[in-house]
């Protein structure tokens, strides 16, 4: 076997993460890591015929993709060449006795599926936030091999998804509110707490029902995803829609006054605290610090 491909779609800022897994694994189970970008003009069949020829050529054991709109598309048919399934939307990744294990989700987020392949390749596409991008050793970079037009199919103008207005995927620092601050006219703690810290302001899912804050700061399995290094969880429970959107935080800082609140599960650091005596505090705190 020769190794891991990691399937990068250019310009995408997911494949960084994805070509972060494809190390983390490759060191794990000794295998060589190698990357290809597809520079074709887009069909599902055009990029089939190419990934699949070097898959072929070259053996890989393991074929890893960003979980994008494009992967989507193609990746299932790729698989099927191979008599194997896409194991698509895969959180976790991990090594047990020199066997790969990987986790996806299961309805809607409610349950974790651990999945253990039998046979190769294995096709596995990420979803975004499961790994971080970081930089790390060169890989081998492989180059596609040009196949003949494919009649079937012609590509039109290139989607573009809507821009957003915030983009917290890529915020280093996060405060996130939910349920606890009860009231809009108490947001203003938050949004000092965020200042001081220098931090974009997120919520859990029934502050933005609410309006209370833009939809586009929500975080969660119908929000955004984010991974920043510091993700600080402001009266909200920890549902597992939410934390589907930020378990990718380097350090997560919880405050609730619930000690079972399942955040707790996730922090790394937890304060077990009334958030209007605590916020109030550390937001005077880090305003001192900074002098
Ligand atoms: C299909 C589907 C998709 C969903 N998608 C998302 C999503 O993308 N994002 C998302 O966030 N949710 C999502 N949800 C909703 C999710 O299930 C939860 O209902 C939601 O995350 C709970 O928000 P919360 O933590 O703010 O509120 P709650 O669960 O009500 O938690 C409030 C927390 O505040 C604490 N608290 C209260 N007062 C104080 C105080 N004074 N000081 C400190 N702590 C205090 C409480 O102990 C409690 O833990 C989704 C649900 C479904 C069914």
């Amino acid at each position: 076997m020769s190794g891991i491909l990691a399937v990068l779609e250019p310009g995408h800022k997911l494949s960084a993460e994805t070509l972060s897994a494809a190390r983390d694994l490759g060191a794990k189970l000794g295998l060589a890591v190698h990357s290809v970008e597809p520079h074709l003009a887009y069909t599902a069949d055009a990029y089939t015929d190419a990934l699949a020829e070097l898959i072929r050529a070259k053996q890989f054991q393991l074929v890893l993709f960003p979980h994008t709109y494009q992967v989507r598309d193609f990746a299932p048919k790729l698989a099927t060449r191979f008599d194997r399934a896409l194991i698509s939307d895969v959180i976790r990744m991990r090594v047990e006795g020199g066997q790969l294990l990987v986790t996806r989700q299961l309805f809607q987020g409610k349950m974790n599926a651990e999945i253990r392949p039998l046979g190769e390749p294995v096709f596995v596409s990420l979803q975004a936030g499961a790994y971080r991008a970081e930089a790390g050793e060169a890989v081998i970079v492989e180059q596609l091999p040009s196949v003949a037009a494919t009649p079937r199919q012609k590509p039109e103008e290139k989607f573009r998804e809507a821009q957003r207005a915030v983009d917290l995927s890529a915020a280093p620092i996060i405060v996130s509110v939910g349920r606890g601050i009860k009231e809009k006219e108490n947001l203003h703690l938050i949004e000092e707490l965020a200042a001081a810290l220098g931090a974009e302001i997120a919520a859990s899912r029934p502050i933005c029902d609410n309006g209370w804050l833009p939809m586009e700061r929500q975080v969660g399995s119908s929000g955004q995803t984010v991974a920043p290094k510091l993700y600080v969880a402001v009266g909200l429970s920890g549902a597992i829609q939410h934390l589907v959107g930020m378990k990718g935080a380097k350090t997560v800082v919880a405050i609730n006054k619930d000690p079972n609140a399942p955040i707790f599960e996730v922090a790394d650091y937890g304060m077990c605290a009334d958030l209007f005596e605590v916020v109030p505090a550390l937001t005077a705190a880090i305003n001192a610090a900074k002098g």
